[in-house]
């Protein structure tokens, strides 16, 4: 049985290294740093948080990140040990001693008698390197990228993202909003109705446009703004700047459109489209942003049939080198052009160091798997686990896919009717019973 080579050895290449090596597969894991720095880490520590020290929530019953936690705990988590071991006072979140949670990963692979690391820049796996998982994330180096351009296609590996925010579907007052696609042209699918439409007279336009340009913006990174990103991804506080009518011609234009409440066509108009098979999450069409999360939270809350809307995500643009997953990898996270190649972390599109540690933990199980001859087990979909690699291998629309986070609205719906806190609630039962039953086959398959 050769040995899983693991590229990167940040939270994902960490984490799938530990869960492969305690599978019983030996590992080489490749990590350029400290030889090579990328742009943000500052040190050649394993697992180094590049920015804050909180890995969010840790409240399970409450909080789909929380939830990940403790998925992540009972599936022996190496990030999740460390990260209750440098714990720091943070209220209800997860915060850590940034040094001490690196510490204690570096310490526990290194001492791990299946896992050598290997201080070196990969450019190409090597052709022998049959079993590989590319955790490179955000900031994977250039030559490794090229590489990956060269399999997947031009297209497919983007390095910025341009995020939309993304409204839960049932928060949307369709009182006020209505589904219909322009001029009521039949899409793929058949229907004519595909989008959500909140609709602005001239004054609630105007005023939206002023509060865009005086809303507090976040500024990009000095070694961003190297890579430039492109005309078509353009801040939607960048277009209104462009004119008082150049969202009205843009975005928001509202040709095609008539609203049944008045039976006119509205002044502009803001559309939202599907962004996960399961229906239950939907993007602001062009909305992708540098407004600051609180700036965002207040300003579309005033578009009209919003004011009530739950966004999972909230819209950002950062220098991030991701794949287009759905499109590429299989249900088991290898790229289905080269099967040797398997992806872990935020390169396959998910977002935050939980998530990105969470797929790295699934990454190394897979491998670990194939190492053995046994077929790979995914965690079922009503897991966070399972929600959040299904979302990304298969229910995101390949066509717009951008990073996210782990929310609610990528679980399956239940079947009862609870609502708020309840529907929290039983979402984090249902998800742990079933974690504890994939978890005892996969046991009893061992
Ligand atoms: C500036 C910045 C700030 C961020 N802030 C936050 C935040 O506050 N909270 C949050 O949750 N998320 C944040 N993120 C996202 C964060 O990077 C990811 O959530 C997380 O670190 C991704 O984990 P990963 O393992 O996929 O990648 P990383 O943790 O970045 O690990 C990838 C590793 O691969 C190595 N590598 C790259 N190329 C090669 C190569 N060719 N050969 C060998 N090794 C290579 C790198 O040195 C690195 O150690 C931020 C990202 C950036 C870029």
């Amino acid at each position: 049985m050769g040995p899983v080579h693991i590229i990167g050895g940040g939270l994902a290449g960490s984490e799938a290294a530990w869960q492969a090596a305690g599978l019983g597969v030996n590992v080489a894991l490749h990590e350029m740093r400290p030889v090579r720095l990328t742009d943000a880490h500052r040190t050649g520590r394993l697992a180094e948080l590049v920015c804050s020290n909180s890995l969010r929530s840790d409240d399970w019953e409450n909080n789909a990140v929380g939830l990940l936690h403790e998925e992540m705990r009972r599936s022996g988590s190496l990030i999740m040990a460390a990260a209750d071991a440098s714990k720091v006072p943070a209220g209800g979140a997860l915060a850590v001693d940034r040094e001490s949670f690196s510490e204690t990963v570096g310490a526990r692979i290194v001492a791990h008698p299946r896992i050598v690391v290997v201080r070196e820049e990969i450019a190409v796996p090597l052709p022998g390197w049959t079993n590989t998982i590319i955790a490179t994330g955000p900031l994977t180096s250039a030559a490794l990228a090229e590489t990956i351009r060269g399999i997947t296609g031009v297209e497919s590996l983007a390095f910025f993202d341009a995020i939309a925010p993304i409204v839960e579907r049932d928060s949307i007052d369709m009182d006020k909003a209505w589904m219909q696609s322009r001029y009521d042209k039949q899409g793929p699918g058949g229907g004519t109705a595909d989008y959500i439409n909140c609709p602005m007279n001239c004054e609630e336009y105007r005023g939206f446009v002023a509060a865009l340009l005086a809303g507090e913006k976040t500024e990009f990174h000095e070694w961003e703004r190297s890579t430039p990103y492109f005309e078509g991804c353009l801040p939607i506080e960048v277009m209104a700047s462009r004119g008082a009518d150049t969202l009205r011609f843009g975005p928001m234009k509202p040709v095609g459109l008539r609203n049944p409440l008045t039976g006119a066509r509205p002044y502009a108009v803001v559309q939202l489209r599907q962004d996960n098979s399961l229906g239950t999450l939907w993007n602001m069409v062009g909305f992708q942003t540098k407004l600051k999360h609180g700036e965002q939270l207040r300003i579309f809350r005033t578009i009209p049939g919003l004011a009530n809307a739950r966004f999972p995500r909230l819209g950002g643009i950062h220098r991030n080198t991701f794949l287009n997953a759905p499109r590429l990898l299989d249900c088991e996270l290898r790229l289905k052009a080269n099967p040797c190649w398997r992806f872990a972390g935020q390169i396959t599109g998910v977002e935050g160091y939980v998530e990105s540690a969470a797929i790295g933990l699934l990454a190394g199980r897979f491998a670990a798997a194939e190492a053995r001859g046994e077929t790979a087990v995914a965690p079922p979909q009503v897991t966070a686990l399972g929600a959040l690699l299904a979302h990304i291998t298969a229910n995101a629309d390949a066509k717009m896919f951008q990073p996210m986070n782990v929310n609610y609205g990528l679980f399956p719906a239940l079947s009862g009717p609870e609502r708020g806190r309840d529907k929290k609630k039983a979402l984090a039962h249902r998800a742990l019973s079933a974690l504890d039953a994939w978890l005892g086959d996969r046991a009893a398959a061992e």
